[in-house]
């Protein structure tokens, strides 16, 4: 199994799962013309996507759907059905969907997975556990809290994308009003250095290779930063071994083998 992101952040989100030549799309965020564009660049044509997973329905995970769905209207896209009704309220998504229960185990050629819910402002947000080839990859981008049941599945994981969204003094510093501030860093916001590195620490299993770092603000966040509390705490652990990426908003990235 190996994980490229298109890209990753509040400007758009996708990334692209591949096993014995079955590819899966997590997010469908970008323009259509991007994402195919940058899909090019990784050697991916979009009509190998078998189907679409949604994490939720905010505009930076979903934005491209309609227009997939247009061109590849065979192409399932798989949400749990609260944000299916989101996402189908403000999209021609039609018959699109295949549904899920978060917790139960679903089939998608060579991938078994299943959603978990996460703590995020918007219908009912999930985060991925996928498996394949005996590798578990876990996908967890947009939440507020890293709640103990969130870090029970990233301990199953040999590979990783978790959200570095926000150092928290520059989140304050920024220039964003008050009321986005509160949201950012509210309970169903987005995970800071810190608190992804704290869900690391406590968490992650000798198992885990690569961590991608992912959904990294662009005003509120730096690359450096970023690594330099996620690289002090893996030292802390003696996990120099871990392999840490920091993804790209701008460019796509990949492939990364599990
Ligand atoms: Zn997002
Ligand atoms: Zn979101």
């Amino acid at each position: 199994m190996r994980i490229a992101s298109l890209a990753s952040g509040s400007g758009g989100n996708a990334y692209i799962v591949e096993s014995q030549g079955c590819r899966i799309m997590i997010d469908d965020g970008l323009s259509h013309r991007e994402t195919l564009r940058r899909a090019a660049v990784l050697g991916i044509d979009l009509d190998s996507i078998a189907a679409i997973l949604l994490t939720h329905d905010h505009a930076d995970h979903v934005f491209g759907l309609a227009a997939f769905h247009g061109k590849h209207p065979e192409v399932p896209v798989y949400a749990n059905a609260m944000t299916a009704l989101a996402t189908r309220r403000s999209d021609r998504l039609g018959d699109a969907f295949r549904y899920f229960e978060n917790t139960q185990e679903f089939e998608i050629g060579p991938f078994a997975v299943s959603a978990f819910p996460i703590p995020h402002d918007a219908a009912d947000p999930v985060g991925f556990i996928v498996k394949a080839d005996g590798k578990t990859y876990f996908h967890c981008c947009d939440l507020g809290v890293g709640l103990d049941a969130i870090g029970c599945h990233l301990a199953l994981a040999d590979m990783a994308t978790l959200e570095f969204n926000h150092d928290p003094g520059m989140l304050m510093e920024s220039s964003r009003p008050p009321h986005l501030k509160q949201r950012i860093c509210g309970q169903r916001g987005h995970l800071s250095n810190y608190d992804a590195s704290a869900l690391v620490r406590r968490f992650a299993s000798p198992n885990l290779k690569t961590l991608l770092m992912g959904h990294m603000s662009g005003e509120c966040n730096e690359k450096n930063l970023a690594l330099a509390v996620l690289d002090a705490t893996l030292a802390e652990m003696g996990r120099a071994d871990i392999r840490r990426i920091v993804l790209s908003q701008d460019e796509p990235m990949g492939f990364f083998d599990a």
